[in-house]
């Protein structure tokens, strides 16, 4: 359930990232936004049964799910680059 969730998070992530030319790829601004976007989200995808999972699997290849979670990614990627843990390259 949770790798599933953090995979479309982060394949979305990635898309969206390579198009924002300033915003900033490494390891923390990455692990910062993603954990900013996880905690928006897994609430919504909690549950471990197989009826669960599957319901999930077929949420998250939505393209209303995905557009949903792409808005959430893109303020995790702005609020990170307006205030990363490291100092502005
Ligand atoms: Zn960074």
């Amino acid at each position: 359930m949770k790798n599933l969730l953090e995979d479309t998070v982060v394949g979305i992530y990635l898309d969206l990232v390579a198009k924002m030319p300033g915003a900033c790829t490494c390891a923390s601004c990455k692990e910062d936004a993603l954990a900013y976007v996880l905690n928006k989200t897994r609430p919504r995808y909690s549950g471990g049964t197989d009826t669960g999972m599957a319901l999930i699997a077929l949420d998250l290849q939505k393209d209303q799910t995905r557009a949903q979670l792409a808005v959430i990614v893109l303020d995790a990627i702005q609020r990170v680059a307006a205030n990363p843990r490291h100092p502005a390259h």
